[in-house]
């Protein structure tokens, strides 16, 4: 039997009941279990605000975008970023106007914060950290790098819904921090996102941006009477990247199950570790820093044959991911062709094996077994 990269396993009849509750009522829409995950999402985090959009991209972009305005920032001002991600990270910034300063990874294949450092200028206004396949890295060096240099810090957690250091959320630190319930993440829906602003009032204008700019809070000042509800101001020139409550119904059962689900994914982890510590000269394996519960969203190796590995694994019915080909190799980013030597080197020799739920540890050894014959 084929062995995927990823499997998203939904506890069906709970999501279907959820999903039932939406179709009874008539309310699919934005409001009803939107506003229920927003309360559940804080409860179980500890922000203080969190909105439910349709994706983590609409957030990212929404995070600059607020940031920009709020702060005056103009047109070529500098975010400082990753080249390892997925291409949302950076286009978020593009969509802005504003220009994507690569710095290179560290051992954790995060960004590295001497790295960073070295690329602070005077137009430099922020840094976007990712948390690779749930690793935390070395975010916390970046928190303090922040508030040295007064940067604002956006979190990409699209891969940390439940990541936890010393038993807290990671994020609260960041100005702004921005999860993924795509369909295929680690708490997966089927393509939505959560935006979790610091600053309340920050939260309040991601709101109107994410609904077209509808200013209801004007209404509601105005106190008209019931027979104007239909009325509004639109001050903004917004976007519908608003959550529905479909997507909230499902992400509602998932969230029951994220840390127990986020356990059997460090089981899995530990069962490929486990096959791979005698054999560091082959496999590398990425390590987690002490007091980070991973969501280990990715289980990502190190090898220096890793097309031809790939290939011997496809052979097997074993199909594993990339995550990330540099973004300095796409056309778009490669005006900063060479600023990151680390992840070109890497970002060749990395694969992301199958991890999700329905593995067992038998399926972890086999594959493990396949990648210890083959590797070089
Ligand atoms: C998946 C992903 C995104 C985008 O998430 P969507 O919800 O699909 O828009 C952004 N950043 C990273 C690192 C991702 O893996």
């Amino acid at each position: 039997m084929a062995i995927q990269l990823f499997v998203p396993t939904f506890r069906v009849e709970e999501c279907l009941s959820e999903i039932r509750e939406c179709l009874e009522k008539g309310w699919t829409g934005m409001g009803f279990k939107t506003v229920e995950f927003e309360n559940k999402w804080k409860e179980y985090t500890g922000y203080e605000n969190a909105h439910f959009l349709n994706s983590a991209t609409a957030g990212l972009h929404l995070a600059v975008k607020v940031l920009k305005e709020q702060l005056g920032w103009t047109d070529d001002d500098e975010i400082i970023t990753t080249p390892l991600t997925f291409v949302s990270t950076n286009h978020a910034i593009l969509y802005e106007n504003l220009n994507p300063v690569f710095a290179d990874v560290d051992e954790y294949l995060c960004l590295d914060p001497a790295d960073v450092k070295s690329k602070i200028t005077a137009n430099t206004k922020a840094i976007v950290f990712v948390g690779m396949g749930g690793n935390i890295g070395r975010y916390y060096d970046i928190v303090e790098l922040c508030k040295e240099y007064d940067l604002k810090l956006i979190l990409d957690a699209a891969h940390m819904s439940g990541t936890k250091y010393a038993g807290d959320t990671v994020g609260k630190e960041a100005d702004v921090t921005v999860y993924s319930f795509q369909a295929v993440k680690n708490l997966p829906t089927g393509d939505s996102g959560m935006i979790c602003f610091k600053d309340k009032s920050y939260d309040d204008i991601v709101r109107k941006y994410s609904w077209m700019g509808i200013n209801k809070d004007t209404y509601s000042r105005s106190g008209s009477a019931g027979t104007y509800k239909w009325e509004y101001n639109v001050d903004h020139l917004g976007y519908k990247y608003n959550g529905n409550s479909i997507m909230a119904a499902m992400g509602l059962v998932g969230l029951k199950y994220l840390d127990q689900d986020n356990a059997y994914r460090r089981q899995l982890a530990t069962w490929y570790n486990n096959n791979f510590k005698e054999y560091t000269d082959k496999i590398k394996t990425i390590p987690v820093p002490d007091k980070c519960e991973t969501s280990n969203h990715l289980y990502i190796i190190e090898v220096g044959n890793r097309d031809e590995l790939l290939e011997k694994l496809n052979e097997h019915e074993i199909y594993p991911g990339v995550h990330y080909k540099n973004n300095i190799e796409y056309s778009l980013y490669d005006y900063a062709k060479d600023t990151c030597p680390n992840t070109d080197r890497i970002s060749h020799k990395i694969l992301s094996l199958p991890m999700h739920m329905r593995l067992t540890k038998a399926d972890v050894d086999y594959v493990a077994e396949i990648c210890l014959r083959y590797a070089k």
